[in-house]
């Protein structure tokens, strides 16, 4: 399976990855559907909804600095650095993330869609104020913070840039994200249980347009009944081989 994902890859006009929470829980980055999902007795669900922030913002923002502290310390593993490569290399034209850890970009992909958001940004809930604290340098006074943030503009309280659920996407984001589909051969999924729309339509517009989808996961998912190569296993070693056997596909012009 692994050289006729090699295949495919290496023979691609236009390869794009869509990649979920999957792809980072070997940097040490829980997964939402995989462990319970529990966090103070709390669903995940119940503390990521625009009604939980108006309800209880201390809570929310306990547990997206919590998120904050993880994603911040995380680093890269194999399965992002092989995307970085096979960017630099002029194979995949762009990563489509639904994670908001910002992994991808710390491991050197330059094209990279994030379709929930950025852990790292904060934004107003009234004005158009919006920060990304990592990029101000000033994360760590923000997690040291006891009281809740406050925009510098207009007083009111800020939030974490991310899509919660029961919210949109932000369009341009999502536009782009299909258009790329639409453009692309072959989608690579990583991580992803395809179960969160309309983000995970991306690979079935691949599919619909005569594309081919590989998938990379420990277990099946949603999108695996379409898929046209399933490579089970943890995404940093399973990309790492399938690295090794596109390039050796690659020098060898016959495979
Ligand atoms: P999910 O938790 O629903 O599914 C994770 C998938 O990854 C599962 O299919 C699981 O079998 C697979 N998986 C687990 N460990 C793996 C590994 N080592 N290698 C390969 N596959 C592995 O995640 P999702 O589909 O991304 O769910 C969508 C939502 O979760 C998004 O809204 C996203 O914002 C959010 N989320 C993001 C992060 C992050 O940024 N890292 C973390 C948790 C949740
Ligand atoms: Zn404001």
């Amino acid at each position: 399976m692994i050289e006729e994902a090699a295949k495919i890859i290496a023979h691609s006009r236009f390869l794009i990855a869509f990649t979920g929470a999957g792809v980072s829980a070997e940097s040490g980055i829980p997964t939402f559907r995989g462990r319970g999902g529990l966090w103070e007795n709390y669903r995940i669900e119940e503390v990521a909804t625009p009604e939980a922030f108006r309800r209880d913002p201390n809570l929310v923002w306990a547990f997206y600095k919590m998120r904050m502290k993880i994603m911040k310390d995380a680093k890269p593993n194999n399965a992002h650095l092989v995307l970085a490569e096979l960017e630099k290399m002029g194979i995949l034209r762009a990563v489509i993330t639904q994670n908001i850890d910002n992994l991808h970009k710390e491991a050197g992909n330059q094209h990279i869609v994030e379709l929930h958001g950025n852990i790292h940004r904060v934004k107003c809930t009234r004005c158009d104020y919006m920060e990304n604290l990592l990029e101000s340098g000033k994360l760590e006074d923000f997690l040291k913070e006891k009281n809740l943030p406050k925009c510098p503009e207009c007083a009111s309280l800020l939030r974490p840039d991310v899509v919660w659920f029961g919210e949109p996407l932000p369009q341009e984001a999502l536009q782009k994200a299909f258009k790329l589909a639409e453009g692309a051969d072959v989608c690579l999924v990583i991580g992803t249980s395809a179960q969160v729309f309309p983000a995970a339509y991306v690979p079935y517009i691949v599919k619909d347009n005569g594309g081919s989808v590989i998938e990379v996961n420990t277990k099946e998912s949603g999108i695996t009944p379409i898929v046209d190569v399933f490579l089970r296993g943890k995404a940093g070693e399973v990309m790492q081989s399938l690295l090794v056997k596109v390039k050796r596909c690659l020098e060898n012009k016959k495979c």
